[in-house]
């Protein structure tokens, strides 16, 4: 119920999107399709929220927010940077710092329990810079603390930079096997159109050899039946003239 008049409030402007309310106000206008407000919580993604990159990509995923995940997609890598480990490491025992990292006069850092070593040692020197320092004077480096927090609660709650980069690749290669996909299957369209005209083609093909084969035949029996009937004409001429030759003969000149 307080969702409802929390979304109420800010459907008619009475409220800010804010990154307390904009969980259920997310939920609500999805559920029922105020397109509007999911506009309107998006730019708020965009622009003024706090939360971090991992949970802003979690809600552009989840509710389908194009316009952010682009913007987030965008975002130059430098902004995302994995900041690098030894910069949150103790110079002398390079372990993470533990508890609140201690400021020597020179500007250095330590540990506590490497400094509480340091104090014991008789030498006065930075093990850095080698300045002659006064470790009795440390002072807690609240500013480098703040990070380590930082850090630490991203690392409790969220995904680490390493892994937005790592969602951002497998969003990239997802959206380039969707497109590869597409591809193969305009190609294997493409193939399969062309084996009907082949196989068009092909059917053509044999026909017409057939028809051609049809043909030779009837033409070889055409001129079988010429030769014969040819053969018969010259046996009855042949016949006939003997015929006549032996009348001739037997009314000897039948011509006088
Ligand atoms: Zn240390
Ligand atoms: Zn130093």
């Amino acid at each position: 119920m307080e969702d409802f008049i929390e979304f109420q409030d800010v459907l008619h402007s009475r409220k800010q999107i804010s990154d307390q309310n904009l969980d259920p106000v997310l939920e609500i206008a999805k559920k029922y399709s105020f397109d509007f407000v999911l506009k309107k919580s998006e730019d708020f993604l965009i622009e003024n929220s706090k939360f971090s990159f991992g949970k802003k990509m979690e809600l552009a995923r989840e509710f389908d927010l194009k316009k952010l995940k682009d913007h987030l997609k965008s975002l130059d890598e430098s902004e995302n940077c994995a900041i690098s480990t030894d910069s949150l490491k103790c110079t002398v025992c390079y372990e993470i710092y533990p508890g609140v990292p201690m400021s020597i006069q020179c500007g250095h850092t330590f540990c506590t329990p490497c400094l509480e070593n340091l104090k014991k040692t008789s030498s006065a020197n930075c093990p850095i810079c080698r300045k002659i320092v006064n470790f009795s004077t440390a002072v807690p480096n609240f500013t480098l603390k703040n990070v380590l927090d930082s850090l630490g609660e991203l690392g409790k709650n969220e995904k680490g930079p390493y892994e937005n980069s790592k969602d951002i690749a497998i969003e990239r290669l997802q959206e380039q096997n969707a497109q590869l996909e597409k591809e193969k299957e305009k190609a294997e369209d493409d193939l399969r159109f062309a084996e009907t005209y082949i196989n068009e083609y092909w059917s053509q093909i044999l026909s017409l050899r057939e028809q051609n084969s049809r043909l030779k035949h009837s033409t070889a029996r055409k001129y079988t039946f010429l030769f014969f009937g040819v053969c018969g004409l010259l046996v009855i001429l042949t016949y006939q003239y003997y015929q006549l030759n032996l009348s001739i003969t037997k009314r000897k000149c039948w011509f006088f």
